[in-house]
């Protein structure tokens, strides 16, 4: 029998490994979906692959797992990081779930000149993620950066890594990502607020040597939108598709 719920946890899974339960979880597996001891939970910790346990303890407020045996071994999307400025929160967690289905590696929320907001919270950003994780069957988790100003990041930006920059500016033009040259490189990809790029930042991102400039099509697609569209061209060019 395969197990129903898939759940994050933080704590090592291996073979008679125990899993304690935290409260949250204990009543989400006991209250909520009526889970008894000898039950089947699929567990991953976004180190470890994915684990079929079996309860062992249920109660109201606290359980205990067993790791049976190992279900998927832990799978790593492609070292793709999605930078983005954050927008209206429905969208920025939008974006942060969809980042995290499409098999980003890393989410960084950059801070631009146009960026609405200046403050995120990370840790229901990276909520989003894990339960995004939970979700789509990753046994990996990416990790959700602090909001930092987008100077800053490009600073310090690896030598090694090949950025998509997608610049609405770019309309029309045709997509161009030099593959070929970068076959093993970590790439990013980087999506603009609502209000665009200023002429500013768009002159730094141009002459980035590892830059890639893209368009993303005819129209202008709104941020959340961009960021799905330009991980799927990604994916589908350079990526695990
Ligand atoms: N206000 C801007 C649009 C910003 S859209 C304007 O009217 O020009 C938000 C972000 O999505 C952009 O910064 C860019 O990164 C991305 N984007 C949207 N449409 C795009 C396109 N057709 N090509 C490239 N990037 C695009």
């Amino acid at each position: 029998m395969s197990a129903k719920v898939r759940l994050y946890v933080e704590h090592p899974l291996g073979a008679g490994q125990s899993v304690p339960l935290d409260r949250d979880q204990a009543h989400y597996l006991f209250g909520v979906m009526r889970m008894g001891v000898g039950a089947k939970v699929a567990l991953f910790n976004g180190r470890d692959g994915e684990w079929t346990c079996d309860v062992v303890e249920a109660g109201k407020r606290a359980g205990l797992l067993s790791c049976a045996s190992q279900a998927k071994p832990l799978q790593m999307p492609p070292d793709l990081w999605l930078l983005f400025a954050p927008i209206k929160k429905a969208r920025t967690d939008f974006i942060v779930e969809k980042a995290a289905e499409m098999g980003a590696a890393r989410i960084l929320p950059v801070q631009t000149e146009f960026t609405n907001s200046d403050r995120i919270r990370q840790d229901r950003l990276q909520a989003h993620a894990v339960e995004a994780a939970e979700q789509c069957g990753g046994t990996y988790v990416p990790d959700v950066a602090e909001l930092q100003k987008l100077g800053r990041v490009l600073d310090h930006w690896p030598s090694d890594r090949q950025l998509m920059f997608c610049d609405e500016a770019e309309v029309g033009n045709a997509l161009e990502l030099a593959a070929d040259a970068h076959p093993d490189a970590p790439w990013a990809i980087l999506i603009g607020p609502e209000g665009g790029f200023s002429e500013n930042e768009r002159k730094r991102l141009h002459g980035l040597a590892q830059s890639h400039v893209v368009s993303l099509g005819p129209r202008i697609l709104r941020a959340d939108t961009a960021a799905v569209a330009a991980m799927t061209l990604w994916q589908k060019n350079l990526g695990d598709w």
